[in-house]
């Protein structure tokens, strides 16, 4: 399964590392990344840092740390004062831009965590205050995740290990200490934050031969961040002349719903049939679901195109190379064949197996091109050269 998982991700160019709670809770940090980081990083200054009670009296949330921001790497201290923490878990909680937080990413010095909507195992939001890690599950149960971080820059995906189940033991903000065991996708966001609160983000659980120099992670965020989109993760890999935005994919996932006439099985499809459907079609159903019937992600930075606009042409040509491979007609069962992996129903989209499909089908176009020009060559030796060759040879 490792190696399985180790392959897929020489693919993607994601890591996969271990990084149990328990090691964590004991002070160690799993990942090579984030030990040279934590040793070598200065301590953030202190003015950049905030207590709980400075930011109950302040009102506001303030803007949030963007990696390389040092506080991101501050250890957040525990609370000891709970007069305030009330107050900043309300502000919190209402200015959450995703289901998890952890209060150092808006530069506040405490351990306190938010989950909510699908991260918290309650009907409403739940505050943990100095959490602390009892009880975890088997380390032959963790469970494989893929991530991103809204500190880090958008499209950046890491694929890691998270216990299946953690007990944990923490204060809700009257300070009254309770204990709960969390599991699923509550579990995988609390070890999230609870990375936070220690310093820790997803790219220290990568390998750091895995990750994209420093310098083009912060071109990709700044690019991101002028469009207005979040690229997705193989984008780099593609070999497009500019970003592909994992909004159009979407925009162009959710054309390719029931009815769409691109699709009727049974025929050969050509490519210019499905980009003429694709641009008379609108975004069908309301929200697209990952794999597990979890609605995808909604990405606040993302500006999207509205159903009002063409399609991406990038992520027409996206979705033709995922489902064709890179040619230009496709057979009706290998339509079949792409859509059961990353399109199984209607409303479902798995965007790991696009980008697989994605990445096989940049392939099949980059090797038809190596083919091609390996036998222009070949005809210039055979044709060409060789005559010239003999012709010089025999002259002498
Ligand atoms: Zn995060």
């Amino acid at each position: 399964m490792l190696l399985l998982l180790a392959l897929t991700s020489s693919v993607t160019r994601r890591a996969i590392i271990a990084a149990p709670v328990s090691a964590a809770a004991a002070g160690q940090v799993s990942g090579s990344a984030s030990a040279t980081q934590q040793s070598s990083a200065a301590p953030p200054p202190a003015a950049l840092l905030r207590s709980v009670s400075e930011a109950a009296r302040a009102g506001t949330l303030g803007p949030m740390a963007m990696w390389p921001d040092p506080v991101l790497r501050h250890v957040a201290a525990p609370v000891d004062d709970f007069g305030p923490v009330e107050q900043f878990s309300q502000m919190l909680v209402d200015g959450m831009e995703s289901t998890a937080i952890a209060a150092t990413q808006y530069h506040v010095n405490a351990q306190i965590i938010a989950l909510r909507g699908a991260s918290s195992p309650l009907p409403g939001p739940l505050v943990l205050v100095n959490p602390r890690v009892l009880a975890r599950s088997p380390e032959e149960q963790m469970r494989p995740w893929r991530e991103v971080c809204l500190v880090l820059p958008p499209g950046l995906e890491v694929d890691l290990l998270r216990d299946a189940w953690v007990t944990v033991e923490s204060a809700d903000s009257a300070g009254r200490r309770s204990t709960r065991t969390l599991r699923g996708e509550p579990a995988r966001a609390f070890q999230h934050e609870y990375d936070h609160l220690r310093g820790v983000l997803i790219v220290d659980h990568a390998d750091l031969a895995d990750l994209p120099a420093e310098s083009e992670l912060l071109a990709q965020r700044t690019a991101a961040a002028d469009a207005g989109g979040t690229v997705i993760g193989c984008s780099f890999w593609l070999g497009y002349p500019a970003p592909l935005y994992y909004e159009d994919v979407l925009d162009v996932a959710a054309r390719l719903g029931e009815g769409c006439p691109a699709l009727t099985p049974g025929r050969l499809l050509r490519r210019a049939e499905f980009e003429t459907a694709l641009a008379a079609s609108r975004p069908r159903g309301a929200q697209l679901r990952g794999r597990d019937g979890s609605p995808l992600p909604s990405l606040t930075r993302g500006t999207g195109r509205g159903s009002q606009q063409p399609p991406s042409a990038l992520a027409v040509d996206a979705a033709w190379t995922a489902l064709s491979g890179g040619s230009s007609y496709v057979s009706p069962e290998e339509v079949a064949r792409q859509l059961g992996r990353w399109r199984p129903e209607p409303a479902v989209f798995v965007l790991d197996e696009f980008e697989r499909s994605l990445l096989a089908g940049r392939a099949g176009v980059a090797s038809g091109y190596l083919i091609l020009f390996g036998m222009q060559a070949l005809a210039l030796a055979l044709f060409v050269v060789q005559p010239l060759w003999e012709a010089a040879v025999g002259a002498t």
